[in-house]
């Protein structure tokens, strides 16, 4: 069983309808990038510290697989995946638009301090598990998100076999998936809850640093 997380792949835009509501294409391969280890937080029931005043923070909940061996081509997710979470990729929705119309790096949207806190790893279901249960966020008790790996853009496979062709895959590497639609800003004292096919994997209360 892997205990250290190598890599941190992210998946952009891998729900038609969030892509639809942040006005962005779809895209026509899938959208990688990656964030720092040092982005990574618990979502232990405890604090998270993060950035305050500067512009809006946009939740994105997201499932998560975890890579258990290193990739062989024709590797099956089944095969490869040892363990899933749920997790968010904490976005600077106002930095992210400026620095995409400068067509800068996504780093300081995407990469800060505790932008991708994570619940605790379990056992990977498989893909057939993952596909018959749906993933909640709740914000203060209200359901914001509810997403379900059937609405991929692009699904699993397709996702390893890209990112082990063009990046590399490996043992300890993690990969956040997208996130559906419902993403909206945070604010201090918010209250985020995970689920899991009704069972609560992590949760967080929201600290915005001034
Ligand atoms: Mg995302």
């Amino acid at each position: 069983m892997v205990r250290t997380i190598r890599n941190i792949y992210c998946v952009g835009r891998n729900y038609g309808l969030h892509a639809a509501e942040l006005g962005n294409d779809v895209p026509d391969e899938p959208m990688i990038f990656l964030k720092p280890t040092h982005a990574l937080a618990p979502l232990d029931g405890g604090e998270l510290i993060l950035p305050g005043g500067r512009g809006e923070l946009h939740y994105e909940t997201e499932l998560v697989i975890r890579i258990g061996r290193d990739y062989a081509s024709g590797a099956q997710v089944d095969e490869l995946a040892d363990g899933m979470a749920l997790g968010i990729d904490f976005t600077l929705r106002d930095v992210q638009s400026v620095i995409k119309k400068k067509g800068q790096p996504w780093l300081p949207a995407k990469g800060f301090l505790n932008s991708a806190p994570l619940s605790p790893f379990r056992p990977f279901p498989g893909l057939a598990a993952l596909k018959a249960q749906e993933f909640v966020l709740k914000k203060n008790g209200a359901e914001a998100q509810r997403g379900n790996v059937n609405d991929m853009i692009f699904d699993l496979q397709t996702i390893v076999d890209y990112i082990a062709r063009h990046y590399g895959l490996g043992a300890g590497d993690i990969i956040y998936t997208g996130t559906p639609a419902g993403v909206a800003p945070v604010s201090d004292g918010d209250l985020l809850e995970l689920f899991w096919g009704g069972e609560r994997f992590g949760c967080a209360v929201i600290r915005l640093n001034k």
